[in-house]
């Protein structure tokens, strides 16, 4: 069984004896235990935090890129591993846990250029002889909350960026999966960073509480669920604190009826059921205009039917279990809900069996049709495999759809139609939006980040804004003294 500790100044260490289960949802049993850290665990993890940041930030950008371009080539030495890791205690395919370890190498690479994101803005002779520049220097000590579904691509989200820019950050990675973040923070040790610049804390809510009591720590990125998303965006700001908290979603994909139906059904079908529908970015509703949804309502079904549901050992799996017991009954709970409430069940997911996994939390795609916006399996976040279809007469009633949930942090359009496609990327209130592109996760060198429900705080996450989210803007203006001289002034200087 593994025993996973903290990792606080160079070294997994822990204080604290209380511990935590790991389950492996494929087969429903325990695989091992995590600290829950006590107060003794964080006070150890801020003196490293602090006596690291008085260092590090000390340290040229130039020589913290190549301290990152070391860690990236860690990372690919050691790709198969994390990506097992990862499928071991989330449940994913290998091949989807692969690429999200490298969709979390990409901002290492972003990160990589740190001194030319750093630079800043130089005016000459904003008066007579007086010049003024603006630089970015790091917060201090930051932090990172993340949740369980991708334990490697949203922590490397945060910490790279913020490492790059001169600060130390403490990670509190989800419980639920905890081993990852104590590998990267191996691999980036190894390759050469300072002791205490990359500390990680587990534990559950108690772990987290603590960093937002703390006085010490200056800024907060989470991702997670919207509750906690408020919580933590509410409780950090009021402790002073710069916050950003990604929350959940509920994602609209609209096939308009010249969409390319093949291309829509493909489209629909990774992005409802791939990684069993636990991504922030995955459809969970799909929107039929007009004529199209008896037809792409009988695709997606024929389709769904064959997906295989499998543990992440079978290399022909297409999607894994759900993450604990718990979620699962809450899903089965949805698909009741929704029958009572009147959609039409198309696919039932519940009562699979997988032979040699019977405790493992297993669920089939699942597919509602007739589903309208007066329902719960409409308005809240389901965060597993069930994908509702709502039909509509008219493009103006699905963008209303989209424009009017809580949520706003993906959705996608599939047209040939040029102007309706431009009308929707300018009109719709979402954070990300693809054309004919299922799942549009920007790049890292774009930035991450929804809008309404699924996100509180001013910045998303990597590309510039996590540039400007992990630093401070100062501007200095400067005269030397042997230039123009002048006496006291009383009035505001003009030009
Ligand atoms: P979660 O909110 O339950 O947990 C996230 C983190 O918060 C974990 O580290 C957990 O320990 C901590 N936490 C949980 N409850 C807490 C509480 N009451 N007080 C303080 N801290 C608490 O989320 P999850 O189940 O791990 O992840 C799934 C959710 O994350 C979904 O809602 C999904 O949409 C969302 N998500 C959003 C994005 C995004 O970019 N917007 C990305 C990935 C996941």
């Amino acid at each position: 069984m593994r025993k996973i500790k903290n990792f606080i100044n160079g070294k997994s260490t822990s204080y604290s004896s209380n511990n935590l289960e790991i389950i492996d949802p494929s087969k429903g049993e325990q695989i091992g235990e995590v600290v829950n850290s006590n107060q003794e665990d964080f006070k150890k993890i801020i003196t490293s935090s602090k006596n690291a940041f008085e260092k590090w930030s000390n340290i040229t950008p130039l020589k913290r890129s190549r301290v990152l371009a070391k860690f990236k080539t860690n990372i690919e030495k050691d790709l198969d591993n994390i990506a097992s890791i990862v499928s071991e205690e989330h449940g994913k395919t290998f091949e989807d846990a692969r690429g999200s370890v490298i969709r979390g190498l990409e901002v290492v690479e972003f990160a990589c250029g740190i001194p030319h994101l750093l630079k800043g803005e130089f005016s000459q002779n904003v008066g007579t002889e007086i010049d003024s520049w603006s630089l970015r220097q790091p917060l201090g000590i930051t932090a990172g909350i993340t949740p369980f579904n991708f334990p490697a691509m949203v922590p490397m989200w945060m910490f790279p960026i913020s490492i790059a820019c001169g600060n130390s950050f403490i990670l509190k990675p989800s419980e639920k999966n905890p081993s990852c973040a104590i590998k990267l923070a191996e691999l980036f040790q190894d390759a050469g960073l300072l002791d205490g610049v990359f500390n990680v804390l587990n534990g559950n809510k108690d772990s987290v509480n603590m960093i937002l009591d703390s006085r010490d720590i200056s800024s907060v990125s989470f991702v997670g669920s919207t509750p906690v998303a408020k919580y933590i965006y509410e409780k950090a700001a009021k402790n002073g604190k710069r916050v950003q908290a990604l929350g959940g979603a509920k994602n609209h994909l609209i096939v308009m009826p010249d969409a390319n139906l093949d291309q829509a059904v493909d489209g629909i079908i990774g992005a409802a059921y791939g990684s069993a529908g636990e991504r922030c970015m995955a459809i969970s509703v799909a929107v039929a205009v007009g004529s199209i949804a008896d037809e792409l309502v009988e695709r997606i079904n024929n389709k769904a039917q064959v997906l295989k549901v499998a543990p992440w050992t079978d290399k022909d799996s297409d999607m894994g279990p759900v993450i604990s017991k718990e979620h699962k009954t809450k899903i089965e709970n949805y698909i009741d809900i929704g029958k009572k409430e009147g959609a039409k069940l198309v696919l039932d997911g519940r009562n699979l069996k997988i032979q040699g996994y019977e405790n493992g939390y297993f669920l089939g795609p699942t597919l509602f049709d007739e589903v309208n916006d007066s329902m719960k399996i409409y308005n809240e976040e389901i965060f597993g495999p069930v994908l509702s279809v709502v039909r509509v007469n008219r493009y103006d009633d699905a963008l209303n759809l989209v424009n009017q949930h809580q949520f706003g942090n993906g959705t996608s359009i599939y047209t040939s139609n040029g102007e309706i496609s431009r009308h929707f990327t300018s009109n719709c209130n979402i954070g990300m939006v693809g054309v004919n592109v299922p799942i549009p996760v920007p790049m890292s060198f774009h930035s991450f980040g929804g809008w309404k429900d699924s996100l509180f705080g001013d910045h998303a996450m990597h590309g510039m804004d996590g540039v400007r989210f992990y630093t401070k803007q100062k501007t200095v203006t400067s005269r030397w003294p042997e230039s123009i001289a002048s006496g006291p002034e009383f009035i505001m200087p003009r030009n």
